[in-house]
């Protein structure tokens, strides 16, 4: 028997198989001929990736909370009014993070959990104050809540705010156009939609951030996250001759070029639509199983991830027995509700056949937890929209 199990959590997820083989190769010297081509190749497929042919990107080792770090500490300075478009745990730590450069930071928060600001409350605090930034969290990890990026991207540069958004579960996941809808800094981790073992933050800062950094007066409040240190690196790798600042996470770079290159050879397009149908199923699923979600609306649901709900008179003792049955999920994060729902992760190379097992694997846990149901109604409702 095989006993390897279905890792269905939001980050990290499963890996291709190529992408695995990339972070086993001989390492090599950071300025390898070689690698050289590889980082430089990286660099701009990222742009691809993250549709911005404007932007500067940044690969740099550490977590998506260094890419956060990153972005704060480039364009924030003392002093400087951020509004933070807060739905969940993950917009707070980036409300955390401005606070620690020196923003004077206000959160726009929803009256519940499972739901975002409405775009109306956005705009009354925007019109108040002269913000210079604005972050936005496109999926927050905690309640599966997506943001509306492309609307409140529109707002916050009509009130002159540079834009940020943490990208970090949604890139090369969820539909984001960088260019297009205006984004000033997109960011994600390697770990998530993209697909590469944990270990890289990813940033992608457009024209206006770029500029911003250029007109600061004071210096950056982190040595290792500034880019003064970095820029030359990345445009050095990009211009294929060799640089050093601090040591690139050789093997991760590798992995994820490949995992960059597999991204774009399946498309943008495509990628975004593989990507809806499988959540409309694995949605569907979950709604034929009686099971309800963090998010009070589905145009507040994520693409790339489910919070449920337990149903009743089953606890998070169910997860152990998904995991029996041979499926990884997450528990709850927020901390207002975090025993009361569970988290599923469904992004980056995810297949039909992942959703199918991940949803039979949940039947099996309910059912052995004593819930009632109707076993194969999940399976049904999911194959019904796989086959569609
Ligand atoms: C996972 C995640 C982070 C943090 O990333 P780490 O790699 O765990 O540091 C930040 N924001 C969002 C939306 C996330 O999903």
């Amino acid at each position: 028997m095989k006993d390897r199990k279905l890792l269905m959590i939001p980050g990290p997820i499963e890996f291709t198989p190529e992408v695995l083989r990339a972070m086993g190769m001989p390492t090599t010297s950071h300025v390898a001929p070689n690698f050289i081509e590889v980082f430089g190749q990286a660099l701009e497929r990222l742009r691809q990736v993250f549709l911005s042919s404007s932007g500067q990107p940044f690969i740099v080792a550490g977590s998506g909370t260094l890419a956060m770090d990153i972005a704060a500490a480039n364009l924030v300075e003392p002093g400087d009014k951020a509004l933070v478009v807060d739905t969940g745990y993950f917009s707070e730590r980036f409300t955390a993070i401005l606070e620690r450069y020196g923003a004077t930071v206000t959160p726009v928060r929803a009256p519940v959990v499972g739901d975002a600001p409405s775009l109306e409350d956005v705009e009354a605090e925007l019109k108040k104050d002269g913000y210079k930034l604005m972050t936005v969290t496109h999926v927050d990890t905690s309640t599966a809540v997506r943001a509306d990026v492309k609307a409140l991207t529109a707002l916050g540069r009509k009130y002159g705010a540079l834009v940020v958004v943490d990208g970090v579960c949604a890139v090369a996941g969820e539909e984001m156009r960088q260019d297009e809808w205006g984004i000033d800094l997109a960011l994600t981790a390697s770990q998530k939609a993209i697909g590469t073992p944990p270990g890289l933050a990813l940033v992608v800062a457009g024209p206006r951030a770029m500029e911003a950094f250029r007109k600061r007066k004071t210096p950056v409040g982190n040595y290792y996250a500034d880019w003064t240190n970095w820029l030359p690196i990345m445009e050095a790798y990009e211009a294929r001759r060799p640089s050093y600042f601090g040591t690139p996470a050789v093997n991760l770079i590798w992995a994820l070029n490949v995992s960059l290159g597999q991204i774009l050879e399946e498309g943008m397009e495509a990628r975004f639509a593989r990507h809806r149908k499988l959540n409309e199923a694995f949605k569907a699923a979950i709604r034929a199983l009686g099971l309800k979600q963090v998010p009070v609306s589905s145009d507040r649901e994520a693409t790339t991830l489910t919070a449920p709900y337990y149903p009743d008179g089953v606890d998070s003792t169910v997860l152990k027995r998904i995991n029996e049955a041979g499926v990884i999920l997450a528990g709850g994060l927020h901390p207002a509700i975090k025993d009361r729902y569970f988290r599923v992760g469904h992004m980056g190379a995810v297949s039909a056949s992942d959703i199918l097992t991940t949803v039979g694997a949940i039947e099996k846990g309910l059912a052995q937890a004593g819930y009632k149901f109707e076993p194969g109604a999940g399976l049904a409702a999911a194959q019904a929209i796989l086959t569609g």
